[in-house]
């Protein structure tokens, strides 16, 4: 079988692949079923009833943390408590200064919009938000050269989220324009258990207290890995047991899937063996490495970089990225440098 058979199997090609139905009855909406992030829901219910309080729109809100971890999930939850409409963009999808005139043009008093990636919205998309976001108007050039003029127009006051994996490409001005930022962690496997139950039953799939052990263990901290390997984990429990997803029947599906006890996929190990291999354990640019395995450099820099990077199992350095102590043993490689043990007996 292909080292990359399997790559879907994390978030990868989560939201090509899965089914939107299925999808859209895992995700929470409401706060009390929202597991973990406690500090983040905490902060937020108050921010919300103040705001419900005082009869004011809520303030900007910036979420920022690695794909999977529930930042549009907790915007919904944020909109349907404010009892508002959310309207869903992402940066990408917003290529010219008109489009995002034409989303605010359309937006309603008290309405939220959620706009992802919001670290790849161009400069002079951003320029049109400033003024949006501080003020609630629109600064509209009409025409070109000496004759341009600008207009500007009312706009209802609105709510922006904003949902970023990189909140340090995000220019100071923006960022600066929002009243609560907010980070999200990874979940302990204690929460991701909770996360993995809960699913279980909206997938009416039996999930022993092992069964749900053995997969929160292999999710690397985040809720769609943890509902993306439980469905997998159900198919195999359908076809090739009873049914019942027991920490054995978890153990051998995971196993199946190549995803490891910490939670390594295929192709994560793919990256530390071509680092090792290919570029004698490193320092490697994101690019070169990136290139050398097939890979976006994006994928690598948002997914499989820094889970290795809070394992310890790499590092970056102002050189580029190299395999660590820690990431060797996990592979079961000796470091190259490290004298051998009985070589390091001769120094003394
Ligand atoms: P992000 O926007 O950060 O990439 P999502 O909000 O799309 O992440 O979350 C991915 C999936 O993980 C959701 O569909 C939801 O089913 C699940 N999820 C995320 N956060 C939580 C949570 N705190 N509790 C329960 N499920 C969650």
């Amino acid at each position: 079988m292909a080292e990359n058979d399997y790559n879907g199997v994390t978030e990868r090609d989560f939201r090509r692949e899965d089914d939107e139905e299925i999808e859209q009855k895992l995700r929470p909406g409401r706060f009390d079923e929202y597991i973990g992030q406690e500090k983040v829901k905490h902060n937020m219910q108050v921010f919300i009833a103040a705001a419900k309080g005082r009869g004011e729109t809520l303030d900007h809100v910036l979420l920022y943390g690695q794909p999977g971890l529930g930042k549009t999930t907790l915007s919904n939850i944020i909109a349907s408590e404010m009892g508002a409409r959310l309207r869903v963009t992402a940066g990408p999808a917003i290529e010219r200064p008109g489009d995002m005139a034409a989303i605010l043009n359309d937006m309603n008093e008290g309405d939220f919009l959620f706009i992802d990636e919001i670290h790849r919205l161009n400069r002079a998309i951003e320029e049109i938000l400033y003024p949006a976001m501080e003020d609630f108007v629109l600064d509209i050039v009409i025409g070109k050269g000496p004759a341009a003029k600008s207009i500007r127009l009312d706009l209802p006051r609105f709510t922006l989220i904003g949902a970023t994996t990189r909140i340090g490409l995000l220019t100071a001005p923006l960022r600066d324009r929002f009243g609560v930022v907010h980070h999200l962690e990874p979940y302990s496997a204690a929460d991701l258990k909770k996360i993995l139950t809960r699913s279980a039953s909206v997938l009416a799939v039996e999930l022993t207290e092992a069964g749900a052990e053995e997969i929160a263990r292999r999710s690397r901290g985040t809720p769609r890995v943890a509902n993306r390997l439980l469905k997998r984990v159900r198919d195999f429990a359908q076809v090739q047991y009873d049914g019942v997803i027991t920490g054995e029947v978890a153990k051998a599906s995971l196993d199946r899937l190549e995803i490891d006890l910490m939670g390594l996929d295929a192709v994560d190990k793919k990256i530390l063996r071509a680092i090792i291999e290919k570029f004698g354990g490193g320092p490697v640019g994101l690019e070169t490495l990136a290139a050398s395995i097939d890979e976006e450099s994006g994928t690598l820099e948002d997914v499989a970089e820094p889970y290795l990077l809070q394992l310890g199992f790499i590092q970056r350095t102002p050189r580029g990225r190299m395999v660590t102590r820690l990431g060797y043993q996990h592979l079961g490689l000796p470091m190259p440098s490290e004298p051998a043990v009985n070589e390091q007996m001769d120094l003394f």
